[in-house]
């Protein structure tokens, strides 16, 4: 048989073959990990308010969108709001864990003199049988499945801030908060800057948001690279 007559055959096979490949890349983007960020506040609740009249909500929604797009080339990043809105506690854990992501963070400013991170982690201490289910199983009180690694990506967070910046003074906390609880995968609520130390000026300000969401998006990635 002629050579030629393999061409239409191959060329037939090399169209079949690149939607196939096609199809795998997708495949493997919509793999990847989700990481759900959490902007605190919103809407009516401006949260913290610094002394030159920063608001926390603002401030945190700048964080998280800086430190999603240090993020989104290696991990599907989600966030529970992306503008100045306001959603409850339950919805904020609902859309993580219809999202089935695989690490919530949640952030917040603290309103410390000094440099200090804050990493918050549920405790049921205080809410100790308390079981709340959602019709559709979206939200409920799952908080022991999770306390240890809980813990964990408190511990490991914490530890990296403070080996990066030694001058931030790091604390790791239980809380029986209800902005974690109900978070069906490893959750955690971060201060990690004070809003009474920011700068006013713009520009400096955007250079110290930078900075945490570089340092948030490589705790993120530190600790989902471990597991
Ligand atoms: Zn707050």
């Amino acid at each position: 048989m002629p050579k030629q007559t393999y061409l239409p055959a191959v060329l037939f096979l090399i169209l079949i073959l690149m939607p196939g490949a096609a199809f795998c890349a997708r495949t493997i983007e919509t793999a990847q990990q989700i990481i759900m960020l959490d902007p605190g506040h919103g809407g009516a609740l401006n949260g913290l308010i610094s002394p030159t009249g920063l608001k926390e909500k603002d401030i945190t929604l700048n964080l998280a969108k800086k430190t999603a797009r240090k993020l989104e080339a290696r991990y599907n990043v989600l966030m529970t709001r992306s503008n100045d809105i306001n959603i409850s506690a339950e919805e904020r854990i609902s859309i993580a864990n219809q999202k089935k992501a695989a690490l919530f963070i949640s952030i917040h400013l603290n309103h410390s003199n000094t440099p200090a991170a804050f990493f918050y982690y549920f405790d049921l201490s205080n809410t100790l049988g308390s079981t709340k289910n959602e019709p559709d199983g979206t939200w409920m009180s799952t908080p022991l499945a999770h306390k240890s690694r809980n813990r964990q990506v408190a511990k490991q967070f914490a530890h990296f801030f403070s080996t990066r910046n030694p001058e931030i003074k790091t604390y790791i906390k239980e809380m029986p908060t209800i902005i974690l609880e109900g978070a069906a995968m490893p959750a955690l609520l971060v201060e990690p800057l004070s809003i009474s130390g920011l700068p006013s000026h713009p520009a400096q300000l955007e250079t110290v948001l930078e900075l945490y969401a570089q340092l948030i998006a490589d705790c993120a990635g530190h600790y989902l690279k471990n597991q």
